[in-house]
Protein backbone atom coordinates (compact mmCIF):
# COMPACT_ATOMS: atom_id res chain seq x y z
CA UNK A 1 0.00 0.00 0.00
CA UNK A 2 1.44 3.52 -0.86
CA UNK A 3 2.23 5.41 2.26
CA UNK A 4 0.03 8.72 2.58
CA UNK A 5 3.04 10.72 3.72
CA UNK A 6 7.22 9.14 2.63
CA UNK A 7 10.28 11.39 3.53
CA UNK A 8 13.72 11.32 1.92
CA UNK A 9 16.21 12.66 3.26
CA UNK A 10 14.75 15.66 4.45
CA UNK A 11 17.62 18.70 5.18
CA UNK A 12 16.90 21.98 6.40
CA UNK A 13 19.83 23.91 7.60
CA UNK A 14 19.35 27.89 8.76
CA UNK A 15 22.96 29.32 8.27
CA UNK A 16 25.53 26.86 9.62
CA UNK A 17 22.73 24.67 11.90
CA UNK A 18 21.28 21.42 10.71
CA UNK A 19 17.62 21.75 12.21
CA UNK A 20 16.96 18.88 9.97
CA UNK A 21 19.53 16.72 9.07
CA UNK A 22 18.55 13.81 7.13
CA UNK A 23 15.41 12.15 8.09
CA UNK A 24 13.12 9.71 6.10
CA UNK A 25 10.07 7.85 7.29
CA UNK A 26 6.51 7.00 6.20
CA UNK A 27 3.12 6.94 7.88
CA UNK A 28 0.65 4.70 6.64
CA UNK A 29 -3.17 4.86 5.88
CA UNK A 30 -5.31 5.30 9.10
CA UNK A 31 -2.59 5.30 11.35
CA UNK A 32 -1.62 8.02 14.19
CA UNK A 33 2.37 8.53 14.21
CA UNK A 34 4.06 10.52 17.24
CA UNK A 35 7.03 12.89 16.65
CA UNK A 36 8.70 13.13 20.03
CA UNK A 37 11.99 14.85 20.85
CA UNK A 38 13.21 17.47 23.76
CA UNK A 39 12.87 21.21 22.54
CA UNK A 40 14.88 22.32 19.44
CA UNK A 41 15.29 18.41 18.02
CA UNK A 42 13.95 19.82 14.88
CA UNK A 43 10.19 18.80 15.24
CA UNK A 44 8.36 21.99 14.36
CA UNK A 45 11.01 22.49 11.33
CA UNK A 46 10.09 18.87 9.94
CA UNK A 47 6.47 19.92 10.64
CA UNK A 48 6.90 23.20 8.87
CA UNK A 49 8.41 21.44 5.93
CA UNK A 50 5.56 19.04 5.36
CA UNK A 51 3.40 21.93 5.09
CA UNK A 52 5.36 24.03 2.55
CA UNK A 53 5.92 26.65 5.19
CA UNK A 54 9.23 26.14 5.31
CA UNK A 55 11.18 25.01 1.68
CA UNK A 56 13.45 21.69 2.33
CA UNK A 57 17.50 22.57 1.94
CA UNK A 58 17.37 19.36 0.53
CA UNK A 59 15.63 15.84 0.10
CA UNK A 60 11.78 14.77 -0.62
CA UNK A 61 8.43 14.60 0.50
CA UNK A 62 6.10 12.36 -1.63
CA UNK A 63 1.46 12.74 -0.41
CA UNK A 64 0.11 9.49 -1.40
CA UNK A 65 3.11 8.73 -3.73
CA UNK A 66 3.05 12.58 -5.44
CA UNK A 67 6.23 14.45 -4.61
CA UNK A 68 5.05 17.62 -2.99
CA UNK A 69 8.46 18.99 -2.35
CA UNK A 70 9.04 22.82 -1.98
CA UNK A 71 5.26 22.92 -2.85
CA UNK A 72 3.70 26.14 -1.07
CA UNK A 73 1.15 25.92 1.86
CA UNK A 74 -1.89 26.76 -0.32
CA UNK A 75 -1.48 23.46 -2.85
CA UNK A 76 -0.09 21.05 -0.18
CA UNK A 77 -3.52 22.37 2.14
CA UNK A 78 -5.55 21.59 -1.63
CA UNK A 79 -4.01 18.06 -1.70
CA UNK A 80 -5.60 16.96 1.57
CA UNK A 81 -2.93 18.03 4.38
CA UNK A 82 -5.24 19.42 7.16
CA UNK A 83 -3.61 21.07 9.77
CA UNK A 84 -3.86 22.39 13.61
CA UNK A 85 -1.46 25.41 14.57
CA UNK A 86 0.50 25.55 18.39
CA UNK A 87 -1.79 28.80 17.99
CA UNK A 88 -5.48 28.92 17.54
CA UNK A 89 -6.18 30.13 13.88
CA UNK A 90 -10.00 30.85 14.49
CA UNK A 91 -11.94 34.26 13.75
CA UNK A 92 -12.78 35.02 17.43
CA UNK A 93 -15.49 37.74 16.34
CA UNK A 94 -17.47 34.81 14.36
CA UNK A 95 -19.86 31.60 15.84
CA UNK A 96 -18.50 28.40 16.10
CA UNK A 97 -20.68 26.96 13.20
CA UNK A 98 -19.34 30.45 10.87
CA UNK A 99 -15.98 29.16 11.54
CA UNK A 100 -16.15 25.92 9.93
CA UNK A 101 -18.81 27.08 7.43
CA UNK A 102 -16.06 29.48 6.00
CA UNK A 103 -13.29 26.43 6.12
CA UNK A 104 -16.29 24.12 4.10
CA UNK A 105 -16.28 27.23 1.78
CA UNK A 106 -12.63 27.54 1.30
CA UNK A 107 -12.60 23.66 0.63
CA UNK A 108 -15.55 24.01 -2.13
CA UNK A 109 -13.76 27.00 -3.40
CA UNK A 110 -17.02 29.30 -2.69
CA UNK A 111 -15.09 32.06 -0.61
CA UNK A 112 -16.48 34.79 -3.05
CA UNK A 113 -19.76 34.36 -1.42
CA UNK A 114 -20.73 37.64 -0.01
CA UNK A 115 -21.23 37.77 4.15
CA UNK A 116 -24.88 37.86 5.39
CA UNK A 117 -25.76 34.94 2.11
CA UNK A 118 -22.30 33.08 2.79
CA UNK A 119 -23.56 32.13 6.77
CA UNK A 120 -26.25 30.06 5.32
CA UNK A 121 -23.54 27.89 3.05
CA UNK A 122 -22.87 24.28 4.46
CA UNK A 123 -24.22 25.21 7.68
CA UNK A 124 -25.73 21.35 8.14
CA UNK A 125 -22.11 20.37 6.99
CA UNK A 126 -20.91 22.34 9.62
CA UNK A 127 -23.18 21.30 12.17
CA UNK A 128 -22.43 17.62 11.18
CA UNK A 129 -18.79 18.12 11.77
CA UNK A 130 -19.00 19.85 15.06
CA UNK A 131 -21.06 16.96 16.45
CA UNK A 132 -17.86 15.13 15.39
CA UNK A 133 -15.92 16.99 17.74
CA UNK A 134 -18.41 16.94 20.49
CA UNK A 135 -19.37 21.22 19.94
CA UNK A 136 -22.57 21.23 18.27
CA UNK A 137 -24.39 22.22 21.34
CA UNK A 138 -21.82 25.21 21.22
CA UNK A 139 -22.20 25.81 17.21
CA UNK A 140 -23.89 29.68 17.48
CA UNK A 141 -21.50 30.85 20.42
CA UNK A 142 -19.14 33.33 19.74
CA UNK A 143 -15.50 31.69 19.45
CA UNK A 144 -14.20 34.68 21.44
CA UNK A 145 -15.96 33.10 24.68
CA UNK A 146 -14.98 29.64 24.18
CA UNK A 147 -12.96 27.93 27.00
CA UNK A 148 -9.26 26.99 25.36
CA UNK A 149 -9.80 22.78 25.14
CA UNK A 150 -13.25 23.59 23.05
CA UNK A 151 -11.28 25.92 20.92
CA UNK A 152 -8.50 23.16 20.06
CA UNK A 153 -11.75 21.04 18.96
CA UNK A 154 -13.42 23.58 16.99
CA UNK A 155 -9.68 23.77 15.03
CA UNK A 156 -10.16 20.17 14.39
CA UNK A 157 -13.15 20.54 13.14
CA UNK A 158 -12.06 23.32 10.95
CA UNK A 159 -9.29 20.99 9.72
CA UNK A 160 -11.71 18.32 8.82
CA UNK A 161 -14.07 20.16 6.64
CA UNK A 162 -11.06 20.30 4.01
CA UNK A 163 -11.51 16.65 3.81
CA UNK A 164 -7.41 15.44 4.92
CA UNK A 165 -6.17 12.67 4.36
CA UNK A 166 -3.45 13.68 6.85
CA UNK A 167 -3.43 16.31 9.22
CA UNK A 168 -0.22 17.11 10.94
CA UNK A 169 -0.60 18.28 14.56
CA UNK A 170 2.11 20.38 15.95
CA UNK A 171 1.59 20.44 19.96
CA UNK A 172 -2.20 19.99 19.67
CA UNK A 173 -2.21 19.60 23.33
CA UNK A 174 0.08 22.71 24.06
CA UNK A 175 -1.79 25.02 27.31
CA UNK A 176 -4.06 22.44 27.56
CA UNK A 177 -4.96 20.68 31.01
CA UNK A 178 -4.56 16.83 31.89
CA UNK A 179 -8.05 15.78 31.64
CA UNK A 180 -8.66 18.17 28.23
CA UNK A 181 -5.38 16.77 26.50
CA UNK A 182 -6.66 12.98 26.64
CA UNK A 183 -9.88 13.77 25.61
CA UNK A 184 -8.54 16.14 22.75
CA UNK A 185 -6.46 13.05 21.87
CA UNK A 186 -9.02 10.75 22.25
CA UNK A 187 -11.18 12.36 20.17
CA UNK A 188 -8.27 12.17 17.82
CA UNK A 189 -7.71 8.82 17.95
CA UNK A 190 -11.38 7.73 17.16
CA UNK A 191 -11.10 10.51 14.02
CA UNK A 192 -8.40 8.28 12.74
CA UNK A 193 -10.34 5.02 13.35
CA UNK A 194 -13.47 6.31 12.17
CA UNK A 195 -12.69 8.16 9.08
CA UNK A 196 -9.46 6.18 8.15
CA UNK A 197 -7.72 9.51 8.67
CA UNK A 198 -3.40 9.58 9.08
CA UNK A 199 -2.45 11.54 11.92
CA UNK A 200 1.12 13.35 12.83
CA UNK A 201 1.50 14.58 16.17
CA UNK A 202 4.23 15.73 18.20
CA UNK A 203 3.30 16.21 22.00
CA UNK A 204 5.28 16.50 25.11
CA UNK A 205 2.87 14.79 27.47
CA UNK A 206 4.22 10.98 26.94
CA UNK A 207 1.57 9.67 29.05
CA UNK A 208 -0.52 11.19 25.56
CA UNK A 209 1.97 9.40 23.53
CA UNK A 210 2.31 6.23 24.67
CA UNK A 211 -1.39 5.94 25.20
CA UNK A 212 -2.43 7.15 21.43
CA UNK A 213 0.08 6.71 19.25
CA UNK A 214 0.38 3.75 17.02
CA UNK A 215 4.14 4.04 16.02
CA UNK A 216 6.61 6.54 17.82
CA UNK A 217 9.00 8.52 15.91
CA UNK A 218 12.25 9.70 18.52
CA UNK A 219 14.09 13.34 16.61
CA UNK A 220 17.07 14.13 18.48
CA UNK A 221 19.52 17.36 17.16
CA UNK A 222 17.49 16.87 13.88
CA UNK A 223 17.93 13.16 13.79
CA UNK A 224 15.61 10.70 14.14
CA UNK A 225 17.09 8.01 16.62
CA UNK A 226 14.10 5.46 16.76
CA UNK A 227 10.88 4.76 14.82
CA UNK A 228 8.84 2.05 16.12
CA UNK A 229 6.38 0.67 18.34
CA UNK A 230 5.96 2.01 21.75
CA UNK A 231 7.66 -0.80 23.23
CA UNK A 232 10.11 -0.83 20.82
CA UNK A 233 11.02 3.26 20.99
CA UNK A 234 10.89 2.42 24.92
CA UNK A 235 13.19 -0.22 24.95
CA UNK A 236 15.87 1.89 22.63
CA UNK A 237 18.78 2.88 24.42
CA UNK A 238 19.46 5.94 22.69
CA UNK A 239 16.00 6.96 23.24
CA UNK A 240 16.39 6.31 27.17
CA UNK A 241 19.98 8.12 26.75
CA UNK A 242 18.07 10.93 25.62
CA UNK A 243 15.23 11.08 27.98
CA UNK A 244 17.15 10.08 30.85
CA UNK A 245 16.34 12.32 33.88
CA UNK A 246 13.15 13.00 32.27
CA UNK A 247 11.82 9.68 33.57
CA UNK A 248 8.67 10.26 31.94
CA UNK A 249 9.24 7.76 28.81
CA UNK A 250 9.16 4.99 30.64
CA UNK A 251 6.71 5.63 34.27
CA UNK A 252 2.64 5.80 33.30
CA UNK A 253 1.66 8.37 35.78
CA UNK A 254 -1.87 9.53 36.68
CA UNK A 255 -2.04 12.33 34.08
CA UNK A 256 -5.45 13.93 35.64
CA UNK A 257 -6.44 17.26 37.11
P1 LIG B 1 11.35 21.67 18.15
O1 LIG B 1 10.05 21.98 17.48
O2 LIG B 1 11.70 20.21 18.15
O3 LIG B 1 11.42 22.24 19.53
P2 LIG B 1 12.50 23.45 16.16
O4 LIG B 1 12.23 22.80 14.86
O5 LIG B 1 11.63 24.58 16.55
O6 LIG B 1 12.54 22.36 17.31
O7 LIG B 1 14.00 23.96 16.16
C1 LIG B 1 15.11 23.17 15.76
C2 LIG B 1 16.36 24.01 15.70
O8 LIG B 1 16.30 24.91 14.62
C3 LIG B 1 16.59 24.86 16.94
O9 LIG B 1 17.98 24.88 17.19
C4 LIG B 1 16.08 26.20 16.53
O10 LIG B 1 16.74 27.22 17.25
C5 LIG B 1 16.44 26.24 15.06
N1 LIG B 1 15.50 27.06 14.27
C6 LIG B 1 14.19 26.83 14.11
N2 LIG B 1 13.62 27.75 13.29
C7 LIG B 1 14.63 28.60 12.95
C8 LIG B 1 14.71 29.77 12.11
N3 LIG B 1 13.63 30.23 11.48
N4 LIG B 1 15.90 30.37 12.00
C9 LIG B 1 17.00 29.90 12.62
N5 LIG B 1 17.02 28.81 13.39
C10 LIG B 1 15.84 28.16 13.57
MG1 LIG C 1 8.22 22.85 18.19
Amino acid sequence: MTAVLKVENLVKTFGGVKAVAGVSFEVAPGELKALIGPNGAGKSTCFNMLMGQLKPTSGKVYLNGENITGRPPRDIWRRGVGRTFQITGTYQSMTVAENVQMALMSHHRKLFAVRPYAYKLYRDEALALLDVVGMADQADRACAILAYGDLKRLELAIALANEPTLLLMDEPTAGMAPRERINLMQLTADIVRDRGVSVLFTEHDMDVVFAHAHHIMVLNRGELIADGTASEVRNNPQVQEVYLGGGTLYEQETADA
